[in-house]
C-alpha cells in the first residue's frame, strides 16, 4: 500500500482534494484524522469527550490517540486498497517519526508528501464559509465549492450540512497559530528527506486538484 501525505493549514483544501480523488479513483482512500476524531466524539465515549475538549480549545489531540486511530483504520482498509491519502496526519515532526516507524514495520511505502501553501487571510475567509457533512466528513464552500443541491452532501446524500464548531473565528485563529508553530518543522523534515512537493493552494479548487493529480500521476482531473 502506498501512503500519500497532505500537509497544510486548515482550510487549504486538503480534504476537498482528497475526497475528490477518492471518489474518482477506486485505488485511493482518504483518511482524514479530523473526520475520525469527530466520529469518536459523536459516539459519546469517554475518549470522544476528551478529544472534543482539545478540538474546541483549538489544540491538537494527543499523538497516542491519533496514531492509534490511524493505524486501526489502515488495517481496516486491508490489502485491497492501493493508496491512502493521509489528510491531517502527520501534523508534527513527532507524528511524522511515529508514521515512519509504522511504515517500516508494516511494509507500506511513503510515496509523496504534498504541501498545500496558502496565506492566513485567505484561510480565515474560506473557513467562515465552510460547511461539512457530519456523516461522511465531506467539505464544501458556500461560494467556491457549493454542494449541487443546497444543504445536501454530494457524496453520501446526508442533510443538513453544518458549520463545524471549530470553524468559529476565535478557534480558527488558535488552530492557525498551532499550525504555524509546528508545520515549518514538519515541512523541513520532509524536505530534508527529499519527499516534499507543493501546490499553490490559494488558487481555485479545480486548479489545485489538477496540480495534485499531476503530482500523483492520476488522470481523473479536468
Ligand atoms: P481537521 O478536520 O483536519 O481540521 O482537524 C480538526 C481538529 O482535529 C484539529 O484542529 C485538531 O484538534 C484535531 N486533529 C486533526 N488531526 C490531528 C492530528 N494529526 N494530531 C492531533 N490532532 C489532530
Amino acid at each position: 500500500m502506498n501512503i500519500v501525505v497532505f500537509v497544510g493549514p486548515p482550510g487549504s483544501g486538503k480534504g476537498s482534494v482528497a475526497s475528490y480523488i477518492e471518489n474518482n479513483d477506486d485505488s485511493f482512500r482518504q483518511l482524514s484524522t479530523g473526520h475520525l476524531l469527530r466520529k469518536e466524539i459523536k459516539s459519546n465515549s469517554e475518549l470522544g469527550n476528551m478529544i472534543n475538549k482539545s478540538i474546541l480549545d483549538g489544540n491538537l489531540v494527543s499523538d497516542d490517540i491519533v496514531s492509534t486511530l490511524i493505524s486501526n483504520q489502515i488495517t481496516e482498509f486491508g490489502s485491497s486498497v492501493k493508496s491512502v491519502i493521509l489528510d491531517g496526519y502527520p501534523r508534527t515532526v513527532e507524528q511524522a517519526e511515529l508514521l515512519e516507524k509504522y511504515i517500516k514495520k508494516t511494509g507500506l511505502i511513503l510515496k509523496n508528501v504534498i504541501e498545500f501553501k496558502i496565506n492566513d487571510g485567505l484561510i480565515i475567509s474560506r473557513l467562515e464559509k465552510r460547511v461539512s457533512c457530519s456523516s461522511c466528513g465531506a467539505v464544501f464552500h458556500l461560494e467556491n465549492n457549493p454542494p449541487s443541491v443546497k444543504d445536501v452532501c454530494d457524496y453520501c446524500g446526508s442533510t443538513p450540512l453544518v458549520v463545524r464548531s471549530d470553524d468559529q473565528p476565535d478557534v480558527i485563529r488558535q488552530r492557525l497559530k498551532g499550525h504555524h508553530d509546528k508545520s515549518s518543522l514538519l515541512i523541513s523534515y520532509y524536505q530534508e528527506k527529499g519527499l516534499l512537493s507543493f501546490v499553490d493552494a490559494s488558487q481555485n479548487l479545480s486548479y489545485v486538484r489538477s496540480e495534485v493529480c499531476k503530482l500523483l500521476n492520476v488522470n481523473i482531473c479536468k
